[in-house]
Order: structure tokens, then C-alpha cells, then sequence
């Protein structure tokens, strides 16, 4: 009774440290069981996995990429350098923005990234749903 008493979940729980591992990017022979429940898909561009939907751009295929990569690679693509460089401007787009003497960026092209069709094609949807 005393020992089975002493037996406490607390014990069994080994110390969860989600957060102590570095974030790399590159290592991969430090594998271990990972901590998250739900599946992350794996960036198209560089293969690591997503942390955040939020901060990723689809892809024409359907795949995901980090926005970073696909930064990277839009600036790669297009050669811009400075004092040229890529922004995101909003819905799938990217574009590429120069500065002046001033400071001020204004947007030399648009960059269309994510596709609108699939968001074309839910919209159409909905539309002709409500007929
Ligand atoms: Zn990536």
C-alpha cells in the first residue's frame, strides 16, 4: 500500500522540453520522437518541416513553402539586388520593390505566386451556390 501510494503520475511524466532544442535548420542526424501531435508539412524549397501555416506560401503544385524560401528564391529568379529587393504585397502576391535616393520603396513589378485559381474556383462556388 505505502510504495503503490508513493507511485505517483507525476514521476512517470518525463520533463517535457518542447522548446530546449535549438531551431536548426540543417541537422538532420539529430533526430528524435517529436513533441508535436499534428503533422507539419515539409517546406517544397528547402524540406524542412512548416512550424506555422501562417508564415507559408502554397504553391502552384499544391505544395507549401516557407516564406523565406520562397523570398529567397524570387530574388534568385529575378536577380534583385540591391537596392532592389522582394516583398510580399498581399494575396499570393510578391513583388519587386526599389528604393530611391529618399528611402522611399515603390514597386517596380508585381510577382503573382500563389495561384488564384483554386481561390477563384471556391469563390465561383459559393457564387453559384446562392442561386
Ligand atoms: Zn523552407
Amino acid at each position: 500500500m505505502d510504495s503503490r501510494k508513493r507511485r505517483k503520475p507525476k514521476n512517470k511524466r518525463p520533463a517535457a522540453t518542447p522548446q530546449q532544442r535549438p531551431r536548426s535548420r540543417m541537422i538532420f542526424d539529430d533526430v528524435e520522437v517529436p513533441q508535436v501531435v499534428e503533422p507539419r508539412p515539409n517546406c517544397s524549397i528547402c524540406g524542412q518541416p512548416i512550424e506555422s501555416i501562417i508564415e507559408a506560401i502554397s504553391e502552384p503544385d499544391g505544395g507549401l513553402s516557407h516564406f523565406d524560401c520562397v523570398l529567397e528564391r524570387l530574388r534568385e529568379r529575378e536577380h534583385v539586388q540591391e537596392p532592389d529587393s522582394v516583398s510580399y504585397v498581399g494575396h499570393g502576391n510578391f513583388a519587386v520593390v526599389t528604393k530611391d535616393e529618399e528611402g522611399r520603396y515603390s514597386i517596380k513589378y508585381r510577382i503573382q505566386y500563389e495561384s488564384n485559381d483554386d481561390y477563384a474556383n471556391v469563390k465561383r462556388q459559393v457564387e453559384e451556390s446562392k442561386k
